[in-house]
């Protein structure tokens, strides 16, 4: 088999909560399991969605909970250059401009996008490849798309999507002058020599995307397996705006049982308390994740701490 390196990138928008430390443990099990190496990346690109010490709160309890990255942990702020020299080739390709739509102009372009007669950009300034003197943004074009660009992902089958029709040209950097998450996610993934990338199912709907972006780029195509999203008993996914507690780090092992009893994994009982680094090695021996094919949402399970 190919070497095997897998990621967790995290966004630092505030502390871990159960379904993130799920599809953390998820990568690193399946890294561990196939020998690999498994990288951590901070996905800090947004900083007014940033909270402040919230990076480093995410790395010190992964470290509790004894998943301990290899190598440096990277950071999408320090990538800035690289991302630029990405878009920079794709605007010589001509495969991306540079769009001065004001917000006015597109929503204008609603009425007709909704009854489908139009694509979702429309295409106003495909041919502005000369930097405007006005704010812009830039958009990849993805007129030469095959239809549909479709993905196999090793959890949830074979995933298609018209990028003409159902995305229309992206935004690759915003008018604000952030980089947007496809690009950073693609340039990184390569950077990085990611082999296998195992994330949540909410990102299932970006991977055409991030695909045809390697396509252009003549970059390889990661594996893929998307997770099911965790849910809270009223079915919410888990997260800041459904107020998911962030774990804690006091029963980090009890915890982390939890998390591969949720994976299925069907951890016998007395595992609970043992080490973090213990649990996971188990976890690396036991690690398959058939039962998580084709699910798309798992219930979270009761998190109680007894103190
Ligand atoms: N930073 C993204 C998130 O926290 C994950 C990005 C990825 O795995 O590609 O949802
Ligand atoms: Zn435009």
């Amino acid at each position: 088999m190919q070497n095997y390196t897998g990621r967790f990138a995290p966004s630092p928008t505030g502390p871990l909560h159960f379904g993130s430390l799920l599809t953390a443990v998820a990568s690193y099990l399946d890294a561990k399991h196939n020998n690999g190496t498994w990288l951590v990346r901070m996905d800090d690109l947004d900083p007014p969605r940033e909270i402040q010490g919230a990076a480093d709160n995410i790395l010190s309890t992964l470290d509790a909970y004894g998943l301990h990255w290899d190598g440096e942990v990277i950071y999408q702020s320090q990538r800035h250059d690289q991302y630029e020299a990405v878009i920079q080739s794709l605007l010589t390709k001509g495969q991306a401009f540079y769009c001065t739509c004001s917000r006015k102009q597109l929503a204008e372009h609603a009425p007709a996008r909704e009854q489908q007669i139009s694509p979702p950009y429309p295409g106003t300034c495909r041919k502005q490849h000369a930097p405007p003197n006005k704010p812009f943004s830039i958009r990849l074009t993805v007129k030469g798309a095959s239809h549909p660009v479709c993905i196999n992902d090793q959890l949830q089958g074979r995933f298609c999507q018209n990028l003409i029709t159902d995305v229309g040209d992206f935004i690759i950097k915003r008018k604000d002058l952030l980089y947007a998450y496809h690009l950073a996610a693609v340039a990184d993934d390569h950077w990085q020599n990611i082999s296998h990338v195992v994330r949540g199912i909410d990102l299932l709907d970006s991977t055409p995307r991030q695909h045809y972006l390697q396509q252009l780029l003549g970059y390889n195509t990661p594996h893929y397996a998307h997770l099911p999203v965790v849910v809270n008993d009223q079915g919410q996914k888990l997260s800041k705006q459904t107020f998911a507690k962030a774990i804690e780090t006091t029963q980090c092992n009890r915890t982390l049982w939890m998390a591969l009893s949720t994976l299925d994994l069907k951890p016998p009982a007395s595992l609970q308390y043992e080490s973090p680094e213990a649990i996971l090695n188990w976890g690396a021996a036991a690690w398959s994740p058939k039962a998580l094919i084709n699910v798309t949402r798992i219930n979270s399970p009761q998190i109680t701490i007894n103190v």
